[in-house]
C-alpha cells in the first residue's frame, strides 16, 4: 500500500506511523527524519535544512521533492511505503503524483489525523526524541519511558528538538493551516481522505486507522 499520512505537528503522526509500517510491512518514510538525520550527519543538506526547520519553516520544495523521490526509489519501498510528512504543500502533492504516474502506481489512502489545537501543542511541549533515531518518540506524562531520558527501545539519549520551543510551534501550526492544510482538499477531490481522531489512546488511534484503511481496500 501506499499511504499518505497528514495533520498538524504534535497529531501523532510519527507514532501511528512506526506502528502502521509495521503492521503493514512497509516502510515509514518521514522527511522531518531524513532532514534530522543530515544535520546529526552534519551534511550540506542538513545545514541548509536546520535553519529553516529551527524558524518553523518549509524546508524549499526543490530538495524536499529530491530526497523524498531518492528515498521512495529505494528497494525496500518498491512494495508501497508510510509517508509521514510528505507532501507538506501542494506543489509537493502534484510532484508525488507525477513521480508515481510515471511508475505506473497510484496512492491508496490519505490519512487525515485530527486532534484540537490545544492538544497538538501540550503534545509537542512533553515530546523527547531519541538521539540515534527520531523513529524513537515519547512523552513526559502521556508516554513516558521507563527511565527519565532514556529511551525503552535502544538505550540512547532522549531529548527535545529545538523546533518543538513554544515560539517555533505556532509558526508551524500556521505554516500547516497556510500551505499543508490545501493538500487535504486536493486529496478529497482525488476520493482518498479518511478522516481519523487522533485524541484517544495511541491503541485505539492506531485501531481507527487500519479500520479506515480496511474500508478503503
Ligand atoms: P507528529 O509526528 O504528528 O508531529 P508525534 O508522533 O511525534 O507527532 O507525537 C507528538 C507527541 O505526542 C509525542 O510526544 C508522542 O509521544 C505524543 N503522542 C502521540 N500520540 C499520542 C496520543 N494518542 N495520546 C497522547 N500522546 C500522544
Ligand atoms: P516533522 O518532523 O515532520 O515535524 O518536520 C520537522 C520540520 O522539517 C518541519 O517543520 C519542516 O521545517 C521540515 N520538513 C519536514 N518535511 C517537510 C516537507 N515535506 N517539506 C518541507 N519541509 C519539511
Amino acid at each position: 500500500m501506499r499511504i499518505v499520512l497528514v495533520g498538524p505537528p504534535g497529531a501523532g503522526k510519527g507514532t501511528q506511523a512506526t506502528r502502521l509500517a509495521e503492521t503493514l510491512h512497509i516502510p515509514h518514510i518521514s522527511t522531518g527524519d531524513l532532514f534530522r538525520a543530515n544535520i546529526s550527519q552534519q551534511t550540506e543538506l542538513g545545514k541548509l535544512a536546520k535553519s529553516y526547520m529551527d524558524a518553523g519553516n518549509l524546508v524549499p520544495d526543490e530538495v524536499t521533492i529530491a530526497m523524498a523521490k531518492d528515498r521512495m526509489e529505494q528497494p525496500d519501498a518498491e512494495g508501497g511505503f508510510l509517508l509521514d510528512g510528505f507532501p507538506r504543500n501542494v506543489s509537493q502533492a502534484e510532484a508525488l503524483d507525477e513521480l508515481l504516474e510515471t511508475e505506473d502506481m497510484k496512492l491508496d489512502a490519505v490519512l487525515d489525523l485530527e486532534a484540537p489545537e490545544d492538544e497538538v501543542v501540550k503534545r509537542i511541549a512533553g515530546r523527547r526524541v531519541c538521539r540515534n533515531d527520531s523513529a524513537h518518540v515519547f512523552h513526559v506524562t502521556y508516554t513516558p519511558p521507563k527511565q527519565e531520558g532514556v529511551c525503552d527501545v535502544c538505550g540512547g539519549e532522549l531529548y527535545q528538538r529545538d523546533d518543538d520551543s513554544e515560539e517555533t510551534v505556532r509558526k508551524r501550526l500556521e505554516v500547516y493551516h497556510t500551505q499543508t492544510e490545501p493538500i487535504i482538499d486536493y486529496y478529497k477531490s482525488q476520493g482518498l481522505v479518511a478522516t481519523i481522531a487522533a485524541t484517544g489512546p495511541v491503541d485505539e488511534v492506531t485501531r481507527r486507522a487500519l479500520e479506515a484503511l480496511k474500508r478503503d481496500q
